[in-house]
């Protein structure tokens, strides 16, 4: 109980987590999290509530799985950690590496290089893009394209793709000759809300940008097959095939960024195979140890990966690398997890509870005042918060109604997450009827007791 005490009244004083931690106060003290078992996770209050944000999009095989625990003791038993560099590796990570390759055999993912968070998998794609058009010859490629509302970390790379300005602003001047296009994102798009002239509206957006570019200029897209912490955005069907294509025609790498996508959130093993598109480089991280450990990893395909081994004699060596890369404990963690998503096929269960959770949320769309639009893909759901169903205002979030109305669902036994004008829901993988209905009825009492108070 004294050390109980100590986090409450200590709680934000010394920690520093500028995204956060300065909203909070007296009044907004912090949730403190002590336990967690499949799920659900229990705050230091004893409340026992159902996880529906999994962590942050990343607890995909639930917590304190005893699978994934006795993985890392036993590893730690071995060695916790020995570097991958000067020659040397660690069994886990070889194995991991093998293991990633298997998952990803039908995208021809040949080589994967591990860090240690989201950030770092992007960040070596980016570099990896560009060094793979030295490696080849065409070193004049350099610039990347990507989308409005993609997010992809915070890196000095992440930062230059990412598209809200507000990640970016504090951090100026980032890299050059990144350009970002308009999102195919039906609910708000300045072209059409029928879905294949908007995919065709942002399509030829892209291709007019690498012909005012030049093709020779551009390295890669980069994006999310479905976009997460910009607002749960799904795009049309057509979409990833389109983009794919386009990119063919001018030769330009698509890097996905599956790090909220990959091992099953959308309901397939990876975000752009439940497109049927094949990208050449992934992001992976989060669902990959299911945060059990801290891990990135970045995937190439045979194309972009054989470019190294048929060159490296000539180029030398890589630049890039951390002293994390290929951690034992942690690549031993991700072993188990990933054993998990097969085996209980995490990507089937995310489809199949994901459509039950949008299901069960669309009828506030009809039923709450401030509810604009419920939509989802897998274990990735999004309440579009407005101000003005009409005019599908996004609600301010400096006014607190959203923060207000997750308030009101903790009470109902659900942590949501509220994230500017929208509450996305991104429960662990392993979640089953009950806590979805659990979610659903806490979300609708709250959207409830909102409009009585109105
Ligand atoms: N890419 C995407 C798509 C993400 O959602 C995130 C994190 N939410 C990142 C990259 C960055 O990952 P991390 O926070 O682990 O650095």
């Amino acid at each position: 109980l004294d050390r109980d005490n100590f986090l409450r009244a200590e709680n934000t004083r010394h920690q520093f987590h500028p995204m956060t931690h300065p909203m909070m106060s007296a009044e907004h003290p912090p949730q403190i999290i002590t336990h967690g078992d499949g799920c659900y996770v229990t705050d230091l209050d004893g409340n026992r509530l159902v996880d529906g944000v999994g962590g942050l999009w990343n607890v995909n095989v639930g917590h304190n799985r005893a699978e994934v625990k006795q993985a890392i003791v036993e590893q730690m038993d071995r060695i916790s950690y020995y570097s991958s560099f000067s020659g040397s590796a660690t069994a886990p990570s070889i194995e991991l590496s093998a293991k990633v390759c298997e998952m990803a055999a039908e995208e021809e993912i040949t080589k994967v290089m591990f860090s240690a968070n989201g950030s770092d998998a992007v960040e070596t794609a980016l570099k990896l893009a560009r060094q793979y058009w030295h490696l080849v010859g065409q070193p004049t490629r350099t610039k990347f394209l990507s989308l409005k509302q993609g997010y992809h970390g915070v890196h000095f790379g992440g930062l230059s793709v990412n598209g809200a300005p507000y990640y970016r602003n504090a951090y100026e001047p980032l890299l050059g000759g990144c350009f970002q296009i308009d999102s195919p994102w039906t609910y708000r798009n300045p072209y059409s809300e029928d879905p294949e002239e908007l995919a065709d509206a942002v399509i030829t957006q892209i291709e007019r940008t690498i012909q005012a570019q030049g093709s020779q200029t551009v390295a890669a897209f980069i994006a999310e097959p479905v976009q997460g912490a910009g607002g749960v955005i799904v795009p049309p069907a057509s979409f990833w095939p389109k983009l794919r294509a386009v990119l063919d025609k001018y030769e330009v790498l698509l890097i996905s960024d599956e790090v909220v996508t990959g091992f099953g959130r959308s309901g397939s093993m990876f975000g752009a195979r439940g497109w049927g598109v094949k990208p050449d480089i992934m992001c992976l991280a989060k669902g990959i140890s299911s945060g059990y450990v801290p891990l990135g990893a970045t995937a190439l395909n045979k194309r972009v990966a054989d470019a190294w081994y048929k060159e490296f004699s000539e180029t030398g060596i890589i630049m890039h690398g951390y002293t994390s890369t290929g951690h034992p404990v942690g690549c031993a963690a991700a072993l188990a997890c990933l054993d998990i998503v097969e085996q209980e096929d995490l990507p089937g269960n995310a489809a199949k509870m994901g459509a039950r959770l949008l299901e069960g949320l669309k009828p506030l769309a009809e039923r709450c005042s401030i509810v604009g639009e419920v939509r989802g893909k897998g274990l990735m759901v999004g309440l579009d918060m407005v101000s003005d169903k009409d005019a599908r205002s996004p609600m301010d979030p400096g006014n607190g109604i959203v923060e207000r109305i997750a308030g009101y669902a903790r009470e109902e036994g659900a942590i949501v997450r509220p994230a500017g004008s929208v509450i996305i829901l991104s429960p662990p993988l392993v979640i089953q009827e009950p806590e979805i209905d659990i979610i659903v009825d806490a979300l609708t009492k709250a959207c409830d007791r909102y409009d009585a108070e109105q």
